[in-house]
């Protein structure tokens, strides 16, 4: 079953510890879009501005994403510039320039609009309910933030959650939306909020969902190298969702085997930089990292 995704399409600069790049390919919604097209149809909601390469149109083509939704205005394409220092869990800032998003209105094609998986990928909120209006009756909605938005546009993203059925979002940021220290306290504020799911994302220490009376915890992937966290989250959502999408089962026990798959999914991502790690993979490399989680945190009975 296909998901409609809007969200960001993006030239990121990047600094790490391990290294420096300049507008590579990045955006919310392109990972998160590349992520999800190794579980299933995806099509994408996004603008780009006119310098926007055929090789990266080309790229996300090849993954088979649908790109009748992806705008290209005059101007240039959304900007992100960030750093990490030793600690990857936690992203500076350093700009951020909106460019074609400032007067984006997002179209959704008619096709789309009976869309029964929808992902709200990191955007500014006015626009994820704008697109939320103009879908029919989906089965599920799903939607990430950041403290951008939540400083920024606070009011307008309660009222996007009040029809989400799932929230992706950091762990600080839960904390900064619900304005309350405790992570399971926050985690119930924000669940008033209108999510009936919470996915907390905690960086390498992995991922706690809370539901109706129950918190899954899975640990991130262990790698000996991580050099580039960016589009960790999106890549993780699109793992999650894809998967539940292409299982249409939204029981407990499979929303927890969706958490493994974004978060398999999520360990490829960083081990470089832009999307050139998933450009690699095949579904071969995704259920060996799946088998090897399993393994992970497999343990005896007490009895
Ligand atoms: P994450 O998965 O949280 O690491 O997201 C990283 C991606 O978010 C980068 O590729 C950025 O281009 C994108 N991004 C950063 N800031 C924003 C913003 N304010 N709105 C939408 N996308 C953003």
């Amino acid at each position: 079953m296909s998901i409609l995704v809007v969200g960001s399409v993006a030239f990121d600069s990047i600094k790490t510890p391990f290294g420096e790049v300049d507008d590579v390919l990045g955006g919310s919604a392109c990972y998160f879009s590349t992520s999800a097209s190794f579980f299933t149809d995806v099509s994408l909601v996004a603008v780009i501005g006119d310098d926007f390469p055929q090789e990266h149109i080309d790229f996300l083509s090849s993954r088979e994403i649908d790109l009748a939704g992806l705008q290209r205005s005059a101007g240039k394409t959304f900007r992100w510039k960030g750093r990490y220092d030793y600690d990857l869990n936690e992203a500076h800032t350093l700009e951020t320039h909106l460019n074609v998003f400032e007067t984006f209105k997002p179209e959704i094609p008619a096709a789309y609009r009976d869309a029964e998986y929808v992902f709200l990928a990191n955007i500014d909120p006015e626009l994820q309910l704008d697109v939320l209006s103009q879908v029919k009756n989906p089965k599920l909605v799903a939607c990430d933030t950041m403290n951008f938005w939540i400083s920024g546009k606070r009011e307008k993203l309660i009222r996007t959650l009040e029809d989400v059925d799932i929230l992706v979002i950091n762990e600080a940021e839960v904390r900064q939306l619900a304005e309350e220290p405790n992570l399971v306290k926050a985690a119930e504020i924000v669940r008033g909020f209108g999510p009936r799911i919470l996915v907390v994302k905690r960086g390498e220490y992995g991922v706690l969902m809370f539901g109706e009376g129950s918190i899954f915890s899975a640990p991130a992937y262990p790698l000996d190298e991580v050099f580039d966290p960016t589009g960790a989250g999106d890549t993780f959502a699109g793992g999650f969702i894809g998967y539940l999408a292409a299982t249409r089962n939204l029981d407990e026990h499979n929303l927890r085997k969706a958490i493994v798959f974004g978060t398999v999914m999520a360990s490829f991502t960083v081990e470089k930089f832009s999307l050139e790690r998933l450009k690699e993979i095949d579904y071969n490399d995704i259920s060996d990292r799946y088998k090897k989680i399993k393994l992970l945190t497999d343990f005896a009975d007490l009895d």
